[in-house]
Order: C-alpha cells, then structure tokens, then sequence
C-alpha cells in the first residue's frame, strides 16, 4: 500500500517545511527513519500510510498539529498506544503520535494521577504502584490508556472502581479549533461527560487525570489449565463462584489453547485447555481462601496461582497478545451467566481454527452497575461479564476460516447478550448500528456533545459519532 502523497492533498513542500519548523517533535515521512514504527497498530490486517506523521512532544505541538490539518482540509488521525483492534489510529493525512509522550504525575496523598496522552498501562501502573496505588486499567499492560478510557475501560479494578472512564477526574483537550481546555465536573461538564466513553470524537486528550486505589504491591493471581474435557465442570464451578464472589476477586474464565509457557509442559502447548484466571486485591490470606475451590479442583495442566506483585497480574497475558498477528473479535455484554451460554461456548470452542483463538469471560459486575445509565457516556451499567469471541491467525490465507468462525460463534451466543457491546472491541467493518449499540440510550446526547464540540467532524477517525441529528 502506497501513502496517500502529499500532492493529494494539495501539499506543498514549502507548507510541509514550515509544520516540520513549528513542531518541537519530529515529523515523518514515508521512507524515513521511524515513519513504519509510528505508522504501525498492533492488529496486522491493518497497514495504512498517513501522509505525514508528528510525533508529538508536548501540548503546544498537539495543537499545532491539529490546526494544520483543519486548516489544510487533510485528514487527520490520532494514536495512542495502537491496540484498536479496528486499527483506528492511524489513517490517510496527518497522524498525530503521542508515543514520545509518556510522562506520570503523581499525588500519591491526594491518591491522585495525571498520565500523558502516550502512556502504555505499564506506564500508569509502574509509577502508581511505587506508592503502592493503581488506576483501573485493562488486562494487557502494552495497551495505550488513551483508547482504553476514553471507550469505557475495564480490567481487574472494574469489580471494585467501575469502568476505567468513570475514575477520571479531569482530562486537558485540545478542540477543533485548536484550544486547549479542561473538561471536568466543574469545566465544561458536558465534554467531560462525552469523553467519558465517547472516544476521541470531541477532541484530542494530551492528558488524563486519575483517581487511584490502594492496590498490592502483592495481590493473589495467576491462571490455572485444566484438559478442555473438563471444561462443563470447571466452567459450572466458576459459574457458581463468582455468583457470589466479593469485587476485590476477579476470575476471568478462558476456552483456548495452551499457550507455549514455560510452566506448562511442553506436550500440552496448543492443545485444547479450560483456565480461570485470578487477580484477587484484597488480602493475601482472605484471597488465597477465596481461590481454595479453584486451586484444588480436578487435575490442572499447569498452575501459576500464588502471591505476586500486581505487577508482574498486569503483564500475565501480555505474550499472548503479541502486536503483528491478524485478529478479529466479536464482543457483547451478558447480564448474567446462563448454563446453557456456558454450554455452547464449549461447543464453539471444539470448533475454533487459529491456536490463537479463545472464547473468554471476563466479570465486571459491581461499582459500575451502581452508577445511572448517564453518568457517563460509556453506559451499559447492566452490563455483569464481558464475553469475548477473539482469534489471532498469521497467515492471511486464513482470514475467511478463522473470521467465519468468529461470526458464527457470535451469532449464536449473542443470544445471551444485554443488547450492549463494548465500543473498543468493534471491529473495522461495524457501523452505525453497532456503535449505537454500543452506546445504547447515550447515543443521542453524544451527537449533541458532539455537534457542540466538533461540528465539522474533524475528529472522525474513530468510532465515528456523526454529527448530525440524531
Ligand atoms: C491485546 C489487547 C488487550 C486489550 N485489553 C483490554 C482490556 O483489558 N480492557 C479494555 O477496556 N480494553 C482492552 N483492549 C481494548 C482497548 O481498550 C482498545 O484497543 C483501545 O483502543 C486501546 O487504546 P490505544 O490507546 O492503544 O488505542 P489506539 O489504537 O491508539 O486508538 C484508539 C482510538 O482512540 C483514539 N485516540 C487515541 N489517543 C487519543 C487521544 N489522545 N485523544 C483522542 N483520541 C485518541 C484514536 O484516534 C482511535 O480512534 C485491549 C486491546 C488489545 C489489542
């Protein structure tokens, strides 16, 4: 694929000359140096060349970014940390990277941080932790935080805090028209609120202001394998267990393949297995009873569950979850879990393709089901699990089968779903009709936030809110 040239969006190199001079951070083009680095997204069905990339060191250069391309009518697109499965961080025109920066502020009296826009989770994490506090992030600590919160966010503090979104106290925006505000409860209450899982379609967030939770530095977690023969057992235990399980405990079940881990002997790697992963924050003794039933249960594969640094929980998958390989997923809220849901998840999972393919339930019920549906624009606060039909394949060859099975299993176990989906696991080809979905009851006061803040939809690469009436 070629880069949409320069010319095409009538360019000239005097104009290009001058936005290098301007930026403190530098600015590429196709062929140089770091141009395929800053250009690339973890999800590799997705290869796009922007025209231009600014590798953004600092607010002033985030505006000047922005503003040249309203001014110069190109397309612009924004990265944070490059996870969106729908690749929607990079596309034709101008890309505006924040991977340079990655500063952490803290306040830990006040329990309280302010990460730049180009923070990873690992960022957040290993500067809050110091102090032995943390953010609620995801689960895959190479993950940007900038996509993450501003679709919701949810990981192993979403039992105890809500989602990520709903612990931001404060974010600094550049708008359209290249000010720099804040949006917060007390400042321009109605940003804050589309921010708040709306994506990045009101503005571009240089940073974001955090509430934290005493958190380890030692919790209880890991994962434990079982045989996938054993997975209507293991599965009815983990049904009945976090029916009743306390927010601090997080159990998150899995239909996979045995990855190729070192604790795991070699003969069962890429075989069939059924896991729960733990990351439980409360007390150590308290957790380690709590997980009693699922670490001595059956005959397990390999177990990791112990004591460890909440560290070392929020980087568990990341070599699972490798930038490079092709992905497509399909995700729905569940109010609860049903057997008969548990049932053909197992009955799917005898089908799966790519050994990079799961089926995965992840429990989120707790503080973010306290919440009105308003609160903030990401909503679903019916939601309990997040189901996730994921595959990763390498070969494109393989696309047809593996995305053949995704849908398939989707369209079966969407029976079982709040009608809700999560904004950040939408693939590139769902439209309007998922994003409304996604966004539920919310979606018309997000076109309002959005035609006060973005009437041009300059800010369009994303899971667009359109702004029109909606
Ligand atoms: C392996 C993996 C694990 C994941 N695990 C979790 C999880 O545990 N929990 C969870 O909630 N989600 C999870 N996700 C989904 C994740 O939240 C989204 O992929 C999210 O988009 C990632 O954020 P990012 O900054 O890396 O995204 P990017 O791909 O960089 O950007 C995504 C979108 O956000 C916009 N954006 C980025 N930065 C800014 C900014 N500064 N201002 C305005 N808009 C911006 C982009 O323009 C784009 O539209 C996971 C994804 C992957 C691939």
């Amino acid at each position: 694929m070629t880069a949409d040239s320069a010319e095409a969006f009538a360019l000239g190199q005097d104009e290009i000359a001058a936005l290098r001079k301007q930026l403190r951070g530098p600015l590429l083009l196709p062929g140089e140096p770091a141009y395929d680095e800053a250009r690339s997204v973890w999800n590799a069905m997705i290869d796009r060349r922007p025209t231009l990339v600014a590798r953004c060191l600092d607010v002033g250069d985030v505006v000047t970014a922005v503003n040249f391309a309203r001014d110069h009518n190109i397309p612009l697109s924004v990265k944070g940390g490059g996870h969106n499965i729908a690749g929607l961080a990079v596309g034709p025109g101008l890309l505006l990277d924040f991977s340079l920066m990655r500063e952490v502020q803290l306040d830990p009296a006040a329990r309280t941080a302010r990460a730049a826009a180009g923070c990873l989770l690992s960022d957040v994490d290993q500067a809050t932790q110091v102090y032995g506090l943390a953010a609620p992030l995801g689960f895959v600590s190479t993950t940007g935080i900038a996509g993450l919160t501003l679709g919701g966010g949810f990981g192993y503090l979403t039992r105890r805090a809500g989602w990520t979104c709903d612990n931001l106290l404060s974010l600094n925006v550049v708008t359209a028209t290249g000010e720099i505000v804040v949006a917060s409860a007390e400042e321009n209450p109605d940003l804050f609120w589309g921010l708040r899982g709306g994506g990045g379609n009101f503005g571009v967030v240089t940073s974001f202001e955090y509430r934290l939770y005493p958190v380890g530095p030692e919790i209880y977690g890991g994962i434990r394998f079982w045989p996938a023969e054993d997975a209507p057992a293991v599965l009815d235990l983990y049904r009945t267990l976090v029916a009743s399980a306390p927010p601090e405990q997080v159990c998150v079940a899995f239909l996979r393949f045995a990855p190729p881990a070192p604790w795991l002997p070699p003969e069962i790697h890429f075989k069939p297995v059924v896991g729960i992963l733990i990351c439980d924050t409360g007390p150590l003794a308290d957790a380690a009873e709590r997980a009693a039933p699922i670490k001595s249960f059956g005959a397990p594969l390999g177990d990791v569950l112990q004591p460890r640094t909440y560290l070392s929980q929020q980087s568990l998958l990341d070599a699972t979850q490798p930038p490079g390989r092709r992905n497509y997923w399909k995700s729905e809220y569940l109010p609860r879990l049903e057997p008969a849901l548990l049932e053909r998840a197992i009955a799917h999972a005898r089908r799966m393709v790519s050994p990079y393919s799961a089926i995965i339930l992840f429990p989120i019920g707790g503080a973010l089901n306290r919440l009105p549906e308003g609160h903030s624009a990401a909503g679903n606060r019916d939601a309990a699990f997040a189901l996730i039909i994921a595959c990763a394949w390498e070969d494109a060859a393989a696309d047809a089968d593996n995305i053949s099975w995704v849908r398939s299993t989707w369209r079966d176990l969407r029976a079982f779903s709040t009608g809700g989906t999560y904004v950040n696991f939408l693939t590139a080809e769902e439209g309007e009709e998922r994003i409304r979905a996604a966004y539920g009851p919310n979606y018309a006061r997000l076109v309002e936030v959005k035609r006060r803040w973005d009437p041009e939809n300059l800010f369009h690469t994303n899971k667009n809110i359109v702004p029109r009436p909606a």
